[in-house]
């Protein structure tokens, strides 16, 4: 098969277009025969071995997100048939926790003693196929593109996760949403606008924050030449925003927390700008903030934003789409970080 392989942890060279044999399948487990890759920063992170606890078994195959059909079925597999159109979840269980009370037996897969994920541990979907176990599978609904599936998962995922479920953005609440041109940050805009929030994004560009506004968000912030604080003070009269979505870290960071009202929430499953912050932790507990996080999203938030995909009431961005084999290109695009949304390559 193609397959964009890794022989070394490094720059963006590292990654080359090559043939190998695809994976073989055992009992349980599935090959997806893959049409599109979802691209993500974090796989710059494995890439590039910055995240330091990662110890990848070289060579390597890279890729969390992608979208395509099943071709083969191991024994004992009973919910997927050759043919059917899907996508693995890049939060690997095992389907069977070595803890009897895990958070995986009440539906966060995500949050498991036995956490795995695709790209890392295992070889992920920079390729023709990608062999993962049943319980990894997520099903495509009919009349969703392949290129719309690639783009869902770990955006509108994530930001689901960030917003609603960890976040608990209401009705009239005022949001901020940091790095509004990133996947998340697109996909986080329009979900709190969807529950009904007043929407303040910021980015580090005018162009990005015009696209910011076609997506819902009802004020900007350029955060290169204006401060967080003082615009969402003026922008909620003194008081400050209900919740931030963060995934920058960072200075950006602690902007975010000083720009919270009493009381406020601070959602984050990022820092890529900085990973260690210093909080004033005085002003933290006298305004009586929250911060909260995810890891990715379950099986079931990836189930349910595919749908509202689906129904036209998510629209995930599409930046660029590149062949496979210009995966360099795609790194060096999202490196560079001049674009807006999501980046997908065809296979
Ligand atoms: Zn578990």
């Amino acid at each position: 098969m193609k397959a964009v392989v890794i022989h070394e942890c490094g720059p963006s060279d590292v990654l080359t277009y090559e043939d190998i044999d695809p994976p073989k399948i055992g009992p349980g487990e599935i090959l997806i025969n893959l049409k599109t890759v979802g691209l993500n920063h974090f796989d710059l992170d494995v890439r590039g071995d910055i995240s330091g606890y990662l110890q990848l078994k070289l060579p390597h195959i890279l890729g969390v997100e992608g979208a395509g059909v099943v071709a083969e079925v191991g024994s004992g597999v009973s919910a997927f048939s050759v043919g059917d159109r899907v996508m693995p979840q890049l939060t690997t269980s095992s389907g069977q926790c070595r803890r009897q009370i895990c958070n995986c037996a009440l539906g966060m897969d995500n949050i498991c003693e036995d956490f795995d994920k695709l790209g890392v541990t295992r070889w992920g979907t920079y390729a023709e196929y990608v062999k993962v176990s049943e319980p990894n599978v997520i099903r495509i609904p009919d009349g969703l593109s392949d290129l719309d599936a690639a783009a869902t998962q770990v955006a509108m995922a994530t930001a689901w996760e960030l917003v609603v479920t960890k976040g608990k953005v209401k009705q009239g609440e005022d949001v901020v949403v940091n790095a509004a041109g990133s996947g998340v940050g697109s996909a986080a805009i329009q979900i709190a606008a969807l529950a009904g929030a007043r929407v303040i994004a910021t980015a580090g560009s005018d162009d990005k924050l015009d696209r910011a506004r076609q997506l819902g968000a009802s004020e900007v912030i350029n955060y290169t030449n204006q401060s967080i604080v003082d615009e969402v003070m003026k922008m909620t009269d003194g008081r400050g925003a209900d919740v931030v979505i963060e995934c920058v870290g960072g200075n950006i960071l602690q902007q975010s927390l000083s720009a919270l009202c009493l009381n406020g929430r601070l959602s984050t499953a990022g820092a890529h700008a900085g990973e260690k912050v210093e909080i004033d932790m005085i002003e933290f507990f006298r305004k009586q903030l929250t911060m909260t996080s995810t890891h990715f999203a379950p099986v079931s938030t990836n189930q349910m934003v595919l749908k509202l995909v689906k129904e036209g009431k998510l629209r995930p961005v599409i930046e660029k789409i590149l062949p496979l084999k210009e995966m360099k290109a795609a790194h060096d695009l999202l490196a560079s970080r001049r674009f807006f949304g999501k980046v997908v390559l065809e296979v």
